[in-house]
């Protein structure tokens, strides 16, 4: 098993959990093994609101100053009606107390998160090993046997504990027959980050109401892109490029000034009876 030791713990996935997870056993001389089967880091906004207990979370990890840093506070709501723009604020927070400090309606891009932690984890000695994917694994009494498909082919690893932090969709989760219990929306969305001309970042810009108006465009903290949202029919082929969301944006907004410069990341979600199937594609420039 060249390159693969045996370990005591094997984390499947380096997302927003895997990480927090190894930086955690880090922390404490825990030997893992931190594995994704992805080619490198995930590139999307995606989760952008940091709840007051995770930022207790960070505090107690050490990142929670470089995660404020990395982006800001939600800004105020600008709703565009046929009054005119009424502001309201995205997020009402009360007044910090000694039970939860931390009360700041704080917004970082889920990308710019990960990249804290992954920072944290390597001042910790650590990093995750890209292009490896969980493809099995076996448990007996005294812990589990794993294969892992590697650029290098498959390899076998032993560890004590595997944990499955592998996302909605997990290997680990399906492979031992948990349900992925939860209620589904019905509903299906686009979000994606783009860079705009024709709006500026001090406002969360929401226009209209319902599957085929609504469209909102708010500043991403720490960058220099929007994060777009929008719900979307079931029946209809979604354009993610820059030219078809300027049309959906301009379609929706009755904004002709408004452009959609470029995609850095664009998904349609399904939200299905059943399970949550992401449909569209993902797409980095
Ligand atoms: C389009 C989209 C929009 C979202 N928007 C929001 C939002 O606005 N607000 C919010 O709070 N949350 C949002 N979420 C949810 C949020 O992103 C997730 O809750 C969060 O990413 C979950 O973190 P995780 O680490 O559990 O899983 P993930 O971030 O999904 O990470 C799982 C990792 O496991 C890896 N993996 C999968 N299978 C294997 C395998 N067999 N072997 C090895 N590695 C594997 C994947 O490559 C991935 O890197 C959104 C999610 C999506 C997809």
């Amino acid at each position: 098993m060249a390159g693969l030791v045996d370990t005591d713990v094997i984390i499947s996935g380096a997302g927003a959990a895997g990480l927090t997870l190894a930086v955690e056993l880090a922390r404490r001389q825990v030997s893992f093994l931190l594995v994704d089967k992805a080619a490198g880091p995930f590139t999307g906004s995606r989760g952008k609101g940091i709840q007051p207990r995770t930022q207790e979370v960070f505090e107690d990890l050490g990142l929670l100053d470089r995660v404020v840093a990395s982006g800001g506070e939600y800004p105020v709501q600008r709703f565009y009606t046929a009054e005119g723009p009424v502001d309201r604020p995205a997020v009402e927070m009360p007044e910090p107390t000694a039970a939860e400090p931390y009360q700041i309606p704080l917004l970082v891009p889920q990308f710019l998160t990960e990249r804290r932690l992954r920072e944290r984890l390597s001042e910790l000695g650590h990093a995750p090993r890209y292009g490896h994917g969980l493809v099995g694994f076996g448990q007996d009494g005294d812990g589990v046997s794993v294969r892992i498909a590697t650029p290098d082919g498959d390899r076998l690893v032993r560890a004590r504990y595997l944990v499955g932090a592998d996302g909605g969709s997990s290997f680990v989760r399906k492979s031992i027959g948990i349900e992925f219990a939860g209620e589904t929306l019905g509903v299906r969305a686009i979000v994606a980050d783009v860079r705009v001309d024709g709006v500026g970042p001090e406002v969360w810009h929401r226009w209209g109401q319902g599957t085929e108006a609504q469209v909102s465009l708010c500043a991403l903290a720490g960058t220099d892109m929007f994060q777009l949202q929008g719900p979307v029919r079931f029946d209809v082929e979604v354009d993610l490029s820059a030219d078809g969301l300027t049309t959906l944006v301009r379609e929706r907004t009755g904004r002709h000034d408004i452009t959609v410069r470029s995609v850095s990341w664009a998904s349609a979600f399904s939200m299905t009876p059943g399970s949550p199937t992401p449909t569209g594609r993902a797409a980095c420039s």
